[in-house]
């Protein structure tokens, strides 16, 4: 007889995995017990050797489905002679290095029982259980405990405190364990707060109103969501004139794989991410002309499938798809409580469905996108967070990276593990910024996290950098945007020797006081280099030709034809008022405003404007998308382009482009010439290992040729998956970098 001790972290708490061990160890008629920890789960278990060895086989290869163990360690100790199993309530002690784990999609038992209506818990929007339900914004504190949930308020009804007690039942210590006896109940209010009704009722009220074109704000797992008829144009354009968003797209909450089916064309890669536990917003192709007013002039619609019960109830009875996109004005957090929603969400919507169970820490949806079979994560938040990026080693200080100042996510960085937070979103506004700092102490408090060092962008101006610099007695270390973008990379795949980093996205702060964008980096992980970048071009009125392509592609035209550029009949040129094209050669000429820029995805923008696709910006990335809708699989040249010392020189493509008698083929020509240049630098570059970053890569041609090519050409190409490659990936970059 002997006995081990077992000490497991990761993913190990509120899936499970206690009742699992539990059951295991009882199986193979062990004693000893499982208890929860902050340092993750420990189990003590004493039985002959041989089944000793069959019971850590079995936890490796039977564990729960959401269970992962990213550390794992096994002490031998003398037997004692104990000859029952237990499960021991928890204890705090020491610095907690447990995973918060994230929100979980309803499982299919869960859904079964929903739509039972024999069963106790049908059409109840909180059922959950061990093996699905959300976690992560509903966890206040580690070890994961109901009574550290917002479940705290709810005491549990003898039907579910028996399932709760019993270690054969898949409710077995589910701690937001609920039923409409003893749980959450949802009302439906108007706007200025006069109850319509609670409970079915309310969701019977709430599907006629939707059905009729209305426009309600729901509750849901990590904040709100505005919905309302999809497949109605009116509505859809009424949320769009409401929320302050003119053509970005919104996502579409689809009832099944079915239902999708008859809007767009899944792959069966995009199917299997669409169906997949974390349910993710997913990019696919639509269908012919379906939803114009959803993704107007785009191919693509942002799909996803019920993942809360109380979605899954709606779209079972609506007979349309639905717009379900954050609750919030423009780019404004998300909201998450009832007050809050009361005031800010009561002018967008016409009717408002709340619930009582609190939410801890706001949660958007995740967006995903598969580029070379591989899904992408572009936004990373519910379904994912807070899961860790295990490093390659262990960091010798703590370091809290403030990430960057759009798409903005900050991180922890501790032992070997970096936790990312969710997609907090853009920090113009003081809400933003007011959300960064919330959820920042909340990290800080549930990892019990001072840090040793803040990472920050290089950017002075950035709200993040103005944050870092205010923090008093930590040492702090700017970093380079595009730098901090190979990093990323590196940090996913746990590289630690040298690359060629190829960053390409459109903006970021470079040291010789020009904007950077089209960066060929040597980098390890303490230092870079920049080897090659795209040849430079005044940005004409500065912040104003970001939101203007047709402001970049005059530059360029100035850059190759000068005054001439004017005389030319291109789109462009005609999106301008007469009188404003001597006024822009002027501020040209002058240098008034104008900082030089490197920039590929206002290279991108410059093209959508020569081709007529925008002129003035919608929403971020409108160019690169277009662009992206229209490259056409079978062209596979390219125009010229001209590598001269250290600049890469897009002139040659330009005058090639405009001379293209055939409109249809330059987008695709376009991003082939990208992708020859990228071969051509890494060759120069001559390392063997190329990491390919930045926001310009979710590019799916460009990040799917390039990727092929350099493999074939003899390159290791790593790009990012699990981490956004846009600026949601700079602050695990900046926690990755070291100093020496
Ligand atoms: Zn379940
Ligand atoms: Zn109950
Ligand atoms: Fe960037």
């Amino acid at each position: 007889m002997i006995r081990i001790e077992l000490r497991l972290q990761g993913a190990v708490q509120g899936v499970g995995f206690r009742p699992f061990i539990y059951r295991l160890a009882r199986r193979l008629g062990l004693a000893g017990y499982v208890t929860n920890g902050p340092q993750g789960v420990a189990i003590v278990a004493e039985g002959s050797r041989e089944r000793l060895d069959r019971f850590l086989a079995r936890i490796d290869s039977e564990s729960p489905p959401l269970a992962r163990i990213t550390h794992k360690k096994v002490d031998v100790l003398p037997a004692r002679g104990e000859d029952d199993f237990v499960i021991r309530s928890s204890r705090k002690e020491g610095i907690p290095s447990v995973m918060l784990v994230p929100d979980i999609t309803t499982c299919p038992d869960c859904t079964r029982e929903l739509l039972d209506p024999s069963n106790r818990r049908y059409r109840y929007p909180f059922i959950n259980c061990t093996n699905c339900g959300p976690r992560f914004t509903l966890i206040e504190a580690l070890p994961y405990d109901r009574p550290r949930t917002t479940m705290k308020g709810f005491s549990l009804c003898a039907a579910c405190e028996k399932e709760y007690r019993d270690p054969l039942d898949r409710r077995f210590h589910a701690e937001p364990n609920a039923c409409p006896d003893c749980g959450p109940t949802v009302r439906l209010t108007t706007p200025g707060g006069e109850e319509l009704a609670q409970g079915e009722e309310a969701i019977s009220i709430l599907l006629q109103r939707i059905e009729k074109g209305a426009i309600a704000a729901v509750k849901g797992i990590g904040g709100f969501h505005l919905l309302c008829d999809a497949t109605r144009e009116e509505t859809v354009a009424l949320l769009r004139r409401r929320k302050g968003r003119s053509g970005k797209p919104f996502a579409v909450m689809f009832r099944d794989l079915d239902q999708i089916r008859q809007y767009a064309d899944p792959t069966k890669e995009e199917e299997a991410l669409l169906l997949s536990p974390e349910r993710p917003v997913v990019l696919l192709r639509k269908k012919g002309e379906h939803l114009p007013a959803v993704s107007p002039n785009l191919s693509s619609v942002g799909a996803f499938l019920p993942y809360s019960p109380l979605h899954a109830i709606l779209l079972s009875a609506l007979p349309f798809p639905i717009v379900a996109t954050s609750g919030n004005l423009s780019e404004e957090p998300i909201v998450k409580d009832n007050e809050e929603a009361k005031k800010r969400l009561s002018p967008l919507a016409d009717l408002l469905l709340l619930h009582n169970r609190p939410i801890h820490r706001r949660c958007d949806d995740s967006v995903s996108k598969i580029i070379g079979h591989t899904p992408r994560l572009m936004r990373r938040a519910r379904g994912f967070v807070a899961a860790p990026v295990i490093l390659p080693g262990k960091r010798k200080e703590r370091v809290l990276a403030v990430g960057g100042h759009l798409k903005n996510t900050f991180a922890l960085a501790f032992d070997d593990q970096v936790i990312v937070s969710p997609h907090i979103g853009d920090l113009e506004t003081l809400e933003g910024m007011d959300h960064f700092e919330t959820a920042l102490a909340d990290l800080c408090r549930i990892y019990d996290f001072t840090p040793d060092r803040i990472v920050h962008d290089l950017h002075p101006d950035y709200a993040t950098t103005r944050w870092a610099v205010r923090q008093q007695g930590i040492p702090k270390t700017p970093l380079q945007h595009h730098y901090a973008h190979i990093l990323s990379c590196m940090a996913e795949h746990g590289l630690t020797k040298e690359v060629t980093g190829i960053a390409w996205d459109g903006t970021g702060y470079g040291p010789d006081g020009t904007v950077w964008g089209g960066e060929v980096l040597h980098c390890t992980t303490s230092e870079y280099k920049r080897l090659f970048s795209f040849r430079p071009f005044p940005l004409l009125g500065g912040e104003r030709a970001v939101r203007e392509p047709r402001r970049v592609a005059l530059a360029l035209l100035f850059d190759l034809y000068g005054e001439k550029a004017l005389t030319f009949d291109l789109p462009s040129l005609s999106a301008f008022r007469k009188e404003e094209l001597p006024l822009l050669q002027e501020v040209r000429e002058k240098g008034i405003n104008t900082p030089l820029t490197s920039s590929v995805g206002r290279l991108f923008d410059g093209i959508a404007s020569l081709l007529g696709l925008v002129q003035i910006l919608g929403y971020e990335a409108e160019g690169a998308m277009k662009i992206e809708d229209r490259v056409l699989p079978e062209i596979l040249d390219h125009y010229t382009y001209t590598i001269t010392g250290d600049v890469i020189d897009w002139r040659p493509l330009i005058e090639d482009l405009l001379k293209d008698p055939d409109r249809q083929k330059v987008p695709g020509r376009f991003i082939n010439t990208l992708v020859r240049i990228i071969l051509e630098v890494s060759r120069r570059a001559g390392r063997e290992k190329v990491c390919l970053s930045g926001g310009v890569f979710q590019n799916r041609p460009l990040t799917e040729r390039a990727e092929a090519l350099l493999r074939r050409e003899g390159f290791q190409v790593f790009t990012q998956s699990r981490i956004p490659c846009n600026d949601g990936g700079l602050s695990l970059g900046q926690a990755y970098w070291e100093k020496t």
